[in-house]
């Protein structure tokens, strides 16, 4: 536990602007929130910074694509970017852009002392170069084409600035010798000291060619490229050349993944060293998610979107999913199947299943106040000895980023606590004072434990556990509650249950599988001109039914045009509420000739039961859409009213015969 507030300063990599997030980036994004979470609730006083990488000759095709100038386009994207950030509940605490006036600064001042100190000399560069594309293509021999146009490469030479990078082969060498936590895991480590012992070349640092980049200062039209760009973002984010005022630098912990780790544990100290600037502590690679066994990517199509999985699940759904079924540093699979399966078994079924069971048996026989334990017998000493050795297993397994053995640890007591209801039966023991006692002291120990393991599993679970912790009566802010006090016993008796709230309902794995493709379809091929999902859920219900078919709603009509509308009477036989969509219901509908499935953004105003056997008026030869993924075939018409739009289903006064045409 720090004395004073120690600080930890900590980093994802600054996304590439060419494209927006997926599960991948998500991944690296959350576990530094997880991370940032647990260090707060050891007592440190954190920094996260992530941010985009807006320069290079990727983007300025890109902005010429989209017909915009590039600070237009990278601007767009870096809002894109944060605003995807902020839905999901992981900002940074720094958001910092390679445009950003204080960053091209940072890269200016790295420069000149890397030169000052004899580090940076000018020299030619030769490569293989599209004259089309503007761009130097790495790798290519004289003679191959273009991968992006297929034009035949030119072989060019340009004038560049290089980094002495072998001159700090040695002092590489010795730094990770001296620091062998520097380079995790184990692997990437081995890797990397292999890769630096094979020699270094030395490294062109800047372009002539390419015109969006940071400027040299006095050297135009040479501009920075990549590398010395985009890993002085993680300096500039925490005050540049005046680092020294904030405190944060170095940074405690780079986290990236395993295919640009060579750039963070090579180049990065080296242009530290070469500037004599603190270095980093720790840089941490990741696996990659694979789908069948691929690298997720957008040019192969297997990309998997946060979004639809948050809607359908909800965001801590997917936390836990990430970080609890890969083992952190090596590559995972991702699929569906696992994810609900997970979702089931272990939120639903586990930690829901547990806080909401504890709750009600508190509320139906103790008055909805945490009851006051009794004489204790050995199994509730053995539930609370592996309690309290579990708050300790699951701290050092965070501390050393096993968080798939954290999590795993956090569900084992779990599991031994529904284990010791099933074996109590608080529910079956009366009401004479022997069984009263045992009862207490029962549902207190479940209490506790539960306690104990929503502490535990904030940092994964945000949202969940500050609902447990606040059904539990607890009044702390669970993200400020401090880890390090956390002991078995603490759980106060007469303490008042807070409000309970649904927690993880359960869902039917092939509708809940269905539902997210098919949102994420939605989301990856939008459909030209129609309404987003989220805005047309008003109008499926809106009064101007006719407007569907119609050019505009003021425009006058002719019947002819309103014959094409086909409207009839339908009696609703079946209404349910729909999980990750809170205005829809999915009903059933017969119209007559057959029974349609129609969805209806109405979920605010009607339940679902009052619904069953009304009739109202169905267009019924609208085409089939989908709505949060769900298949919705036709609409059910209804008024629009007052300024929020209440919707209101027609009706009839006299008896309609179900399939009745309205004309
Ligand atoms: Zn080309």
């Amino acid at each position: 536990m720090p004395e004073k507030k120690e600080k930890f300063y900590l980093t994802t990599p600054i996304y590439y602007t060419n494209g927006l997030p997926h599960i991948g980036h998500t991944y690296t994004t959350v576990v530094a929130d997880v991370i940032r979470r647990y260090k707060r609730m050891r007592g440190y006083d954190v920094v996260m910074t992530t941010g985009t990488d807006e320069h290079g000759v990727n983007v300025e095709r890109a902005a010429k694509k989209a017909g915009i100038p590039e600070s237009e386009f990278v601007a767009k994207m870096a809002d894109a970017w944060r605003a995807l950030w902020d839905e999901l509940g992981i900002p940074a605490d720094e958001f910092i852009r390679t445009t950003d006036l204080k960053h091209v600064r940072t890269v200016q001042w790295l420069f000149k002392l890397c030169k000052e100190n004899g580090y940076v000399y000018k020299g030619h560069y030769t490569g293989q170069y599209c004259i089309y594309d503007n761009a130097f293509v790495n790798d290519a021999k004289p003679g191959d084409n273009c991968p992006d146009c297929g034009r035949p490469l030119e072989t060019v030479t340009e004038e560049n600035y290089f980094f002495k990078l072998s001159s700090f082969q040695k002092p590489l060498l010795d730094f990770y010798k001296k620091n062998p936590g520097f380079i995790q895991p184990e692997t990437r480590r081995n890797e990397i000291i292999s890769f630096v012992e094979g020699g270094l070349k030395d490294l062109s640092i800047t372009r002539t060619t390419i015109r969006w980049g940071i400027p040299v200062p006095g050297e135009e039209p040479h501009v920075f490229y990549v590398w010395f760009d985009a890993l002085t973002a993680y300096l500039s984010a925490v005050g540049g050349p005046e680092y020294e005022k904030r405190g944060y630098w170095p940074a405690d912990l780079h986290l990236v993944g395993k295919d640009i780790i060579r750039f963070h544990a090579v180049y990065w100290p080296a242009f530290l060293m070469a500037a004599m600037l603190p270095i980093p502590k720790q840089v941490w690679a990741h696996g990659w998610f694979l789908m069948d066994a691929a690298k997720m990517s957008k040019s192969k199509g297997n990309v998997v979107l946060p979004r639809p999985i948050v809607n359908m699940l909800g965001m801590d759904a997917l936390r836990y999913f990430l970080l609890r079924d890969v083992v952190f540093g090596q590559d995972g699979n991702f699929s569906y199947d696992a994810l609900v399966t997970r979702y089931n078994s272990d939120l639903a079924n586990g930690l829901g299943n547990l806080a909401s069971r504890t709750a009600a048996l508190i509320e139906k026989n103790f008055a909805a106040k945490i009851p006051k334990p009794a004489a204790l017998k050995p199994q509730d000493e053995a539930l609370a000895r592996e309690t309290q050795a579990a708050i300790g297993e699951v701290l050092e397994n965070f501390d050393k980023l096993s968080f798939a053995r954290a999590l795993e640890t956090i569900w084992t007591v779990i599991a031994a606590a529904d284990k010791y209801l099933t074996s109590e039966q608080p529910w079956a023991l009366g009401n004479s004072e022997a069984e009263q006692s045992r009862k207490a002291t029962v549902l207190w120990t479940t209490a506790e434990l539960l306690r104990i393991v929503t502490a535990l599993s904030f940092p994964v679970l945000p949202d969940s556990a500050a609902k447990v912790w606040t059904l539990l009566g607890q009044s702390v802010a669970l993200g400020k509650f401090e880890l390090d006090g956390l002991r078995w016993g603490q759980l106060a008796p007469g303490t008042a249950l807070g409000k309970s709230q649904t927690l993880f309902p359960r869902v039917d794995k092939t509708e809940a599988i269905e539902r997210i493709e098919s949102m994420a379809n939605e989301e990856l091929n939008p459909p030209k001109a129609a309404p987003a999902p989220a805005a047309s859920a008003p109008a499926t219900t809106g009064a101007s039914a006719a407007a569907a078919a119609a050019p505009a709603v003021s425009d006058k009509i002719g019947i002819e045009d309103f014959a094409k509308v086909e409207m009839r009477v339908g009696q609703i036989k079946t209404a349910e509420r729909i999980v990750g969509a809170d205005k829809l219901l999915k009903l059933t509908v017969d119209i007559g000739t057959e029974i349609r499935q129609i969805c209806a953004g109405i979920a605010q105003y009607y339940e679902p039961e009052s619904l069953i056997g009304r009739k109202v008026a169905v267009v019924v030869n609208l085409a089939p859409r989908k709505l949060r993924g769900v298949e919705s075939n036709g609409m059910i018409v209804a008024a629009s009213v007052g300024p929020e739009g209440r919707p209101v289903l027609t009706g009839f006064h006299e008896e309609v015969e179900v399939g009745a045409r309205l004309k």
